[in-house]
């Protein structure tokens, strides 16, 4: 399994990647997700949604149930993967990919709770 992480400490809330991907609206990001199985396209605002298939880093980023980064809108609007907490060197980073497919593939309890509290 490919991982993602860096040789210096991230501090909370500091800024660690650019999301850079093909703006689409919804029909467009349901159309890839059904068809092409695309899972890599973030929640933007109402109708746009950012395909960040062709952005290598973010590919690799592994759920985590404890993760420690998030996605977050900066000043000028762009999506920026942030550090929810202190992150050692070294230390993988991941997300929460917030779906129901992946609590369901995952067996730890903080998925459970989340399957339940979707349902
Ligand atoms: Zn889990």
């Amino acid at each position: 399994m490919v991982m993602v992480f860096y040789n210096i400490p991230i501090k909370k809330y500091q800024r660690i990647l650019l999301i850079e991907g093909e703006e689409i609206d919804a029909a467009e990001c349901i159309r890839r997700e059904n068809e092409e199985n695309n899972v890599y396209i973030f929640w933007k605002d109402d109708n746009t949604y950012i395909d960040a298939s062709s952005t290598e880093k973010i590919k690799y980023i592994n759920h985590g149930c404890n993760c420690n980064c998030y996605i977050d809108e900066d000043e000028s609007g762009n999506l920026v993967l942030i550090a929810s907490r202190d992150i050692e060197a070294g230390e993988e980073l991941t997300i929460d990919y917030g779906y129901e497919e992946i609590y369901e593939e995952c067996s730890c309890k903080s998925c459970d709770n989340k399957l339940e509290s979707a349902a």
